[in-house]
């Protein structure tokens, strides 16, 4: 929400408090449509260029809440055939009392078996990664 006031006062500093209170509204009026279809809208009316340059960067705060939750994907095509055939490598962070631990994380795609290591210190060179934790999906 801060960050919302936030990119509505760079706005109002752009544009001008009329023109962001405008555009909102008639925003807000026409039932919150998308940057793009109201733009496109304000184009067709013949409203001063910088309403649809307005009207892209502007942040309704009503329309994250009102915006459908994106679909999980239940099934996908299967990106390797066999253990081994391709890994997936990340790096995530765990924070314990204070304390920032760096884990490598990999997972082989097929069988999606899961092997994290803390990482001790970087550097160049390459090294055995010592004692390993291992988990497998259930
Ligand atoms: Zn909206």
């Amino acid at each position: 929400m801060k960050r919302m006031r936030r990119s509505q006062n760079e706005l109002r500093r752009k544009y001008g408090v009329n023109v962001v209170r405008s555009v909102l509204q008639i925003h807000k009026m026409l039932g919150h449509p998308s940057p793009g279809a109201l733009a496109q809208y304000l184009q067709q009316a013949q409203c001063e260029a910088e309403w649809a340059t307005c009207t892209r960067e502007l942040k309704c705060s009503f329309c994250p809440e009102r915006s459908r939750p994106k679909a999980v994907r239940i099934a996908r095509v299967p990106l390797a055939n066999s253990f081994n055939d391709q890994i997936s490598i990340d790096v995530f962070y765990i924070q314990h009392r204070g304390d920032t631990q760096k884990v490598l994380t990999i997972q082989d795609d097929h069988s999606k078996y899961v092997v994290d290591a803390p990482i001790k210190h970087e550097s160049a060179k390459s090294e055995s990664l010592g004692e390993v934790s291992a988990s497998s999906p259930s």
